[in-house]
């Protein structure tokens, strides 16, 4: 058995530049990749799906363009659609490859096992470091239902992997993978249908938030169906047939499952290294990413953070911070995110509801309608909202929740104000640009006069 510096289990977002940083330290690094290198956001998650989603809004918004008289025949070649998707994601996969190569961290393609306190065999290998970072990220948590384990269904593992575009697919979930990959392949022709359990899309989000999504799948022709379970599956002579417990059967050539995710712990072993899982499988980790066992720490989806690639890659930044004597914990970050839908949410910090709950009593919210804005007027935008939440006895920004044309770029405006631990004033006095969205924002702040 070798001994060595550092070892990071799995290549995901966070344990990649946490690798490099270390081998180009001088340190002898060693990480284990049991699949393939960059793990979900870059071969089963943002990056395919992203590009996927870049040929569909363009085929959405095409389809979509009548109101501003121009009318399209949208002509999908769907193969040259996947074949560019794929062509990317090598593309990315072969940069995190040199990255860790030129670095020189000894990659070791074999699942990773503790074998003994800070020990970890893959394949032939068995090394033993002070430090072990484990980033093994999560998969596609697979619902019991009956048949569905004998049936070619598509998880987002083999999404990408379609030759052909199902001429109708069906979708369990209503999440944002369920939205963003259902209403994708509506908008490049396929007929789609999504099941979900609840009684809106996006149940996590705020209720108008599902709201309008479900006006825009409505437009995209996406069917939609509520309070309702799959009680069956049966797949004859390429067909999927589902049985609801409504008593509706839906048929489809495809089914994509995207009904939540689940940790990959369970072939780690974390016994042999005293580790401790929540009781969903998530490595038990404190403020500082440390588990259960001294030296042995854990980042990104794994460790239950908020599963986003830019979560995973600033854990790292925090755990080298901490290891080399800073004062970081995990929890000093404003959070955003988006959903990359048509149109987007982007959404950063509490909802009204949430700082509520926080005991923050004097919070209050302010939305306007992106309709009532020139520029949605003028670009023919009529579907969505921004809305700001603030502290009204301290007058900070606390969250903002904006659906609209890509708002995944707008909410940045309220990440920054809320880092800079800016009042809403600060926006209010602001003078951005005629005619965008952004021009809004300041007159909404205005609404708290
Ligand atoms: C369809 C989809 C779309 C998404 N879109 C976005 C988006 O737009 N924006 C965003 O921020 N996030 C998005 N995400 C989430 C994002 O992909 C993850 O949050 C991100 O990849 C961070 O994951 P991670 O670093 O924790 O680990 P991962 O990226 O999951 O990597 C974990 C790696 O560990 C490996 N591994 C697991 N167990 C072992 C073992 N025992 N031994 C060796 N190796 C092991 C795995 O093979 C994998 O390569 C999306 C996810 C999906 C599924």
């Amino acid at each position: 058995m070798e001994i060595v510096d550092v070892i990071v289990i799995g290549s995901g977002q966070g344990g990649i530049p946490f690798a490099v940083d270390c081998a180009k330290a001088g340190q002898h690094v060693v990480l284990f990749e049991r699949d393939t290198l960059g793990g979900s956001c870059v071969n089963y998650g943002c990056t395919p799906s992203k590009a996927f989603l870049a040929a569909a809004h363009a085929a959405g918004r095409a389809r979509q363009a009548d109101r501003l008289g121009i009318h399209a025949q949208v002509v999908v070649d769907f193969p040259a659609v996947m074949e560019r998707v794929r062509g990317i994601r090598t593309q990315f996969n072969h940069g995190v490859k040199k990255r860790l190569e030129d670095a020189g961290v000894k990659i070791v393609y074999a699942e990773a096992t503790f074998s003994g306190v800070r020990t970890v065999t893959g394949g032939a290998v068995t090394v033993q470091a002070p430090i072990v970072v484990i980033n093994t990220g999560t998969s596609s948590s697979i619902p019991e239902l009956p048949g569905l384990a004998e049936t070619p269904y598509l998880t987002n593992r083999n999404f990408f992997d379609l030759q052909q575009i199902p001429p109708r697919l069906l979708v369990i979930g209503g999440g944002y993978i369920a939205v963003e990959l259902g209403q994708g392949m509506a908008q490049l022709g396929s007929k789609t249908a999504l099941i979900v359990r609840g009684d809106r899309l996006l149940a996590q989000e705020e209720a108008d938030v599902g709201s309008v999504m479900a006006e825009a799948f409505g437009r995209d022709g996406v069917g939609l169906h509520f309070n309702t379970q799959v009680d069956r599956v049966a797949h004859t002579d390429g067909v999927f047939t589902l049985a609801l417990d409504n008593g509706k059967t839906l048929e489809g050539e495809a089914l994509l499952i995207a009904t939540g995710r689940k940790p990959n712990t369970s072939a780690l072993n974390c016994a042999a290294t005293g580790l401790a899982l929540d009781d969903r499988g998530y490595v038990k980790i404190d403020d500082r990413f440390q588990t259960t066992c001294s030296g042995v720490y854990a980042i990104g989806d794994v460790a239950k953070q908020p599963a986003f690639t830019h979560v995973s890659w600033e854990d790292y930044r925090r755990l080298q911070a901490i290891l080399a004597g800073g004062d970081r914990n995990r929890h000093d970050r404003v959070l955003g995110y988006a959903i990359f839908t048509e149109p987007q949410v982007g959404r950063v910090g509490m909802t009204i509801e949430q700082a509520h709950q926080q005991g923050l009593n004097n919070a209050r919210e302010v939305t306007t309608q992106v309709a009532a804005t020139s520029r949605g007027i003028e670009w023919g935008q009529d579907l969505g909202f921004f809305r700001m939440v603030v502290d009204t006895q301290t007058n900070l920004i606390l969250g903002a929740t904006l659906v609209g044309y890509e708002t995944s770029e707008l909410v940045h405006i309220f990440m920054a104000l809320m880092e800079a631990g800016a009042t809403w004033q600060v926006l209010e006095r602001s003078v951005h640009i005629h005619p965008t969205f952004a021009e809004s924002l300041p007159t909404l702040a205005r609404q708290l006069f």
